[in-house]
């Protein structure tokens, strides 16, 4: 059975998140509190966590720092703020997905189910070395891209950028850790870098650069590789 620790203060909410996830036969545990989830976080050994960033009791970022001192669980945040600054500061305090406030239900359910996938997944040097879509191969260990069976060339940034986020299927990165994991900390304000080698990229792998398919683009927020 997975376990889910919720972390909300919005009992209706509560009611609403315990109904669906027991019908689908998730453990549920709630808690309102900053404190007692960091708490639970390490005893239950819960598969998830759902985590609301407004709490009465603590800022959820801070949850997610404390969690994230002892454990590596997949930390899902719900967060009824609209402002992306918010939502970078929880992903790069180590949240690994945010769903936004309303939402449906079905949604919640498929990013929940992601994060517990993610976390099966095998260990990083068990990873496949090759990635393969549709349109284009990608060979971890020989860092080559194939498409089309022609080879494609791609500039160190490029493949920095494309290994981040390719061995990270689903997932946000974040443009702070992107800046941050190819150019280092004196770069994280310049997202416009980040803009110009997306496009580069997209350009040289997606069928439709201006539609990707492949290289996602979350406004203001980062980036995702739908495989
Ligand atoms: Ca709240």
């Amino acid at each position: 059975m997975i376990k889910v620790l919720v972390v909300e203060d919005d009992a209706q909410l509560v009611r609403a998140l315990r109904i669906n996830l027991e019908a689908r036969k998730f453990g549920v545990e709630t808690t309102a509190e900053g404190n007692t989830a960091t708490r639970l976080a390490v005893m239950r050994r819960p598969d998830v966590v759902l985590l609301d960033l407004g709490l009465p009791d603590m800022d959820g970022i801070d949850v997610i720092r404390e969690v994230r001192k002892t454990s590596s669980v997949p930390i899902l945040v719900l967060s009824a703020r609209h402002t992306s600054e918010e939502k970078i500061r929880a992903l790069d305090a180590g949240a690994d997905d945010y769903v936004t406030k309303p939402f449906s239900m079905d949604e919640l359910l498929a990013r929940l189910r992601a994060a517990v996938r993610r976390r099966e997944a095998p260990a990083p040097s068990e990873e496949p070395a090759l990635i393969e879509t549709a349109d284009f191969t990608v060979d971890l260990v020989a860092k080559k891209v194939r498409r089309s069976d022609r080879t494609v060339r791609l500039t160190p940034t490029e493949w920095h950028i494309l290994e981040i986020l390719i061995t990270n299927p689903g997932r946000l990165i974040s443009q702070t850790k992107l800046l941050l994991d190819v150019w280092g900390p004196t770069y994280s304000e310049h997202t416009n870098y980040l803009r110009v080698y997306m496009a580069q990229l997209r350009r040289k792998l997606e069928a439709d650069p201006s539609h990707p398919r492949y290289l996602i683009t979350e406004p203001g927020m980062g980036y995702r590789f739908e495989g």
